[in-house]
């Protein structure tokens, strides 16, 4: 079964829809788990109403773009069962190998006042994916590492006090799946970008897109034409049509003579996208019973298919009650 996660960190983008959340609709099996990271949008300073905010409408965003309510939960509601299995693999982890992830690397080197959680995070990412048993985690090329971690320790526990955990291996996309950031092609497009000018949200109104896209950077070529390399702006808005509409980029370029008409087709692709997955969201926000109860039913479902395994690594690591 496949596990994968969405923190929020900041409203859903276009990129997060296209590469991940529309995927995971097409692809996804029965078992498959999905789930809205909420605790690992803690390890820097947050605030604590927008995060709560923010994980409802993540967790909306999932059900509207048609992720199957029983397949969702949120990080949060596992926090008991996910933070004494974080324990015991902070127990099986030397602390240079959690030292050694890029990201701690990147995000903490030199800051003040880093959060002690900020090294720990991909250990908790661990028992997102050793708890349910996940074997395939779908991850950007970021989150590599930290699937590693996650298939050393599952390793390193069964083979020191007894098999309980599922060995992971990431699955990453597939090359070119990366939305660029449209005000800058040379950056991915990320929903905590600081400047958002370039960046679509699935919640944006149809207007706000088509202003998005307009202004989107492009060159001083003439002519349509699909070359990543030397041609990132436009080589990102025939890749976000495809994502849209199906086809390949290249074939799609054949289609449009200027850039005019080549953003007015992607405006229109990524309104058509997007619209109702917006309505839907809207609706299931102004319903906060609904969404509570499908919170509610996704924890008791993941707890369940986790709390074996919880249990079993407890008792061989001779820790709770003997029965
Ligand atoms: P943050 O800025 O907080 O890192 P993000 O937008 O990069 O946010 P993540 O929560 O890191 O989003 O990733 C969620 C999922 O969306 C992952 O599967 C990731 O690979 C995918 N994803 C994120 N940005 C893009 C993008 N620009 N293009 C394609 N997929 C993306
Ligand atoms: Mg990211």
């Amino acid at each position: 079964m496949r596990l994968s996660g969405i923190t929020p960190s900041g409203h859903a983008q276009l990129g997060n829809h296209l590469g991940a959340i529309q995927r995971w609709v097409s692809d996804g099996g029965p078992d498959d788990l999905y789930f809205v990271s909420d605790l690992h949008a803690m390890t820097t300073t947050h605030n604590p109403g927008r995060l709560r905010a923010r994980t409802s409408e993540m967790l909306a965003v999932l059900l509207a773009s048609g992720i199957p309510a029983e397949r969702v939960f949120v990080q949060s509601d596992l926090a008991r069962e996910l933070g004494a299995l974080t324990w015991i693999l902070e127990c099986t982890c030397s602390y240079g190998e959690a030292a050694r992830m890029i990201q701690f690397k990147e995000k903490g080197s030199g800051q003040p006042g880093v959060r002690l959680s900020l090294l720990t995070y991909p250990v908790l990412m661990a028992a997102d994916i050793l708890l349910p048993g996940a074997d395939e985690v779908p991850v950007g090329e970021d989150q590599n590492q930290h699937v590693e971690l996650a298939r050393a320790l599952a390793r390193r526990f069964n083979s020191t006090y007894g098999e309980v955990f599922t060995v992971p291996r990431a699955v990453l996309p597939p090359t070119g799946a990366r939305v660029r950031d449209l005000a800058d092609p040379e950056r991915k497009m990320s929903k905590s970008a600081r400047d958002a000018a370039g960046v679509v949200f699935v919640l944006d109104e149809p207007d706000l897109i088509r202003r998005k896209v307009r202004r989107a950077v492009t060159d001083g070529s003439t002519g349509v034409a699909y070359a990543p390399e030397e041609r990132p702006g436009v080589a990102n808005l025939l890749e976000i049509l495809a994502g849209c509409r199906g086809g390949r980029p290249a074939d799609l370029a054949g289609e449009f003579t200027s850039y005019g008409a080549l953003k007015e087709a992607v405006a229109d692709a990524v309104i058509e996208t997007l619209r109702p997955i917006r309505e839907r969201t809207v609706e299931l926000l102004a319903d906060p019973g609904e969404l509570a109860q499908v919170r509610a039913e996704g924890a008791a479902r993941a707890v369940e298919r986790g709390e074996h395994r919880l249990s079993s690594a407890m008792r061989l690591i001779g820790a709770g009650a003997q029965h």
